[in-house]
């Protein structure tokens, strides 16, 4: 199940559009094209991991690292009065893109718990 070309395969190799607001050697994020608050962000890795359950302990550090981009990039989004990050994960969590990714969702309050 691992290191299937997704459309952020796609993304990251530019061969389709996105509105990229940071990149490193590691990561990428980018605004959600289907945005569900006023502020929507996915950040991904650049390795192809499909989804949580497919991250090994050598992962570790990218995922650590996922964390602080997704803070780093909320932070630069002005979201201050703070925000949700969402990995959703397989078909109960309603996953559609077999890519992981982090949500970073602000710009309203959120309610709970999430549908
Ligand atoms: P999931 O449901 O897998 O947690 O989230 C996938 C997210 O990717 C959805 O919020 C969806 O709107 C977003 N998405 C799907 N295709 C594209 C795309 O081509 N470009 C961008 N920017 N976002 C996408």
């Amino acid at each position: 199940m691992t290191n299937q070309d997704t459309i952020f395969s796609k993304i990251i190799r530019r061969e389709i559009p996105a509105n990229i607001v940071y990149e490193d050697e590691l990561a990428l994020a980018f605004t959600d094209v289907n945005p569900q608050a006023p502020v929507h962000i996915l950040v991904i890795p650049k390795k192809p991991i499909a989804k949580l359950t497919e991250a090994e302990t050598e992962d570790a550090a990218l995922l650590g690292h996922l964390l602080l981009t997704a803070k780093r990039v909320a932070t630069e989004a002005g979201l201050t009065n703070g925000y949700r990050v969402v990995i959703n994960t397989d078909a109960d969590a309603g996953q559609t893109v077999f890519h992981l990714h982090l949500h970073i969702l602000g710009g309203r309050p959120m309610a709970w718990p999430p549908g």
